[in-house]
């Protein structure tokens, strides 16, 4: 018989380690109840391994963004080790901000918190008052839970449409999107690289592929735009989510997200060290550029731009970016099924408290972005999703967890 949780939380990234601080902070005595999946076994090791394979010095986001209720912990955490905080804002460095994270799963006594698993399957399961969930595990094991959190990171690569046009078969690694790259495994001295995108991530490959002895070339399909953060700050508070959270409409909401987003950007820091690998001539970035026609000609790409200029690549890396889409999470196929709720582009629209309605449930990270607005992916949106959750979930933690058990 599958053996039977009050919460199960599938994935053990950075928004999950969020929610069970911020559950233990309100009630220590919930951690029996909690179960968390991740195919890994340990927390943050998606979140590390994408630092590791693109060589990312530090984060985006500034010092007071991390897993730990207290915001000032990271600070404090830092205390001795000032020169790891970068300008501006005090990002932290990486290997800081892992080592902060350790000691937030010491503190917390959450070592060995997280099962080795990963779930494939949730089916509703009819219960008295409120369905229960069935995940089924990839090993065929399988556990019912009370309630279920989905912090799974959730996004979809995004892939521009000439690439399913590319007629001639070609070598999987001489094109691929950039969370499949991983620097430390390439060997590219002397070779022509093409990175399609203008956001952070490009900014990174080329660092990465310059160190490598490659040549890059970077195409943006509109002018490079430096940012500091993903989204303006205020939308961390008031000043933009007053009128977001306002805003009745859905698809007006979906709509500030995007403008609020407005595609990826680079950091003025990252600016600088591009204009100067482009003065050295290792870089040439083509703005308002985009292929439109890529063919493999046997050992290398010949590519055709918008422009109706020619060049050729060994290597093409699409630094195009993510998105969410309900659909196209297989996790939520039988829920959409059994459980149909309005989407808009892609996103559901969830309760005020992230819970799908009528099912026990709930959704971090982007697909939760139009209850949380456009940080919903980033750490600050991990804060803010656990603020809404940690209230719905004790509050209905008071039914008796021997009811539960019978
Ligand atoms: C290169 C990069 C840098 C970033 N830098 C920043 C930054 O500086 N600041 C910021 O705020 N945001 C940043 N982000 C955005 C965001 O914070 C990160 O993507 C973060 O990792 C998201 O956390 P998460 O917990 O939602 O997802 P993830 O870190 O992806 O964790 C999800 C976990 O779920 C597990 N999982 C997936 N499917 C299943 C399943 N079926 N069963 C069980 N487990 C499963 C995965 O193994 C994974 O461990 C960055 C993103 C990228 C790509």
């Amino acid at each position: 018989m599958a053996s039977k949780v009050d919460l199960a939380i599938i994935g053990a990234g950075p928004h999950a380690l969020t929610l069970v601080t911020h559950l233990l902070k309100k009630r220590q005595k919930i951690r029996s109840k909690i179960a968390v999946f991740d195919p890994s076994g340990g927390w943050l090791h998606q979140w590390k391994q994408q630092f590791a394979a693109l060589g990312i010095p530090h984060l985006r986001s500034p010092a007071a963004h991390h897993p730990d209720p207290n915001a000032f912990a990271l600070r404090k955490f830092a205390e001795p080790r000032p020169h790891e905080l970068f300008a501006p804002y005090d990002l932290p460095g990486t290997k800081l901000f892992d080592d902060f994270c350790g000691d937030v799963i010491r503190r917390w006594n959450l070592e060995n918190a997280v099962t080795p698993g990963e779930i494939t399957c949730i089916e509703p399961l009819p219960h008295s008052f409120r369905p229960w969930l069935h995940l089924w595990l990839k090993d065929g094991k399988s556990i019912i839970a009370r309630r279920v959190v989905l912090a799974t990171g959730s996004s979809q690569f995004q892939i521009p449409d000439w690439v399913s046009q590319i007629q001639t078969p070609y070598p999987q690694d001489r094109l691929c999107h950039s969370q499949l790259i991983d620097l430390r495994k390439l060997q590219l001295a002397g070779e022509r690289i093409l990175i399609v995108g203008g956001g952070l991530t490009s900014g990174h490959l080329a660092i990465g592929a310059l160190s490598l002895m490659a040549k890059v070339d970077i195409f943006i399909r509109r002018q490079l735009q430096e940012k500091i953060f993903d989204a303006e700050p205020g939308w961390l508070g008031p000043k933009y989510l007053k009128a977001f959270f306002a805003e009745p409409n859905f698809h007006n909401r979906w709509r500030m997200i995007k403008e609020a987003r407005n595609g990826g950007s680079i950091t003025p820091a990252m600016g600088v060290q591009l204009r100067r690998e482009r003065r050295q001539g290792q870089v040439r970035i083509y703005e308002n550029t985009q292929v439109v026609k890529a063919e493999w000609l046997g050992n290398y790409w010949l590519i055709k731009t918008n422009k109706g200029e020619q060049y050729e690549y060994d290597r093409i890396w699409l630094s195009t970016g993510t998105h969410f889409d309900v659909h196209s999470q297989p996790l939520l196929e039988n829920i959409l099924q059994a459980y149909p709720i309005s989407v808009v582009n892609g996103l559901p629209v969830l309760e005020h408290n992230l819970c799908w309605h009528g099912c026990p449930l709930f959704l971090m990270g982007g697909l939760a972005a139009l209850q949380i607005g456009p940080t919903a992916r980033n750490l600050s949106g991990a804060r803010m999703a656990s603020e809404k959750l940690e209230k719905a979930i004790i509050k209905s933690a008071v039914i008796p967890y021997q009811a539960i058990l019978a």
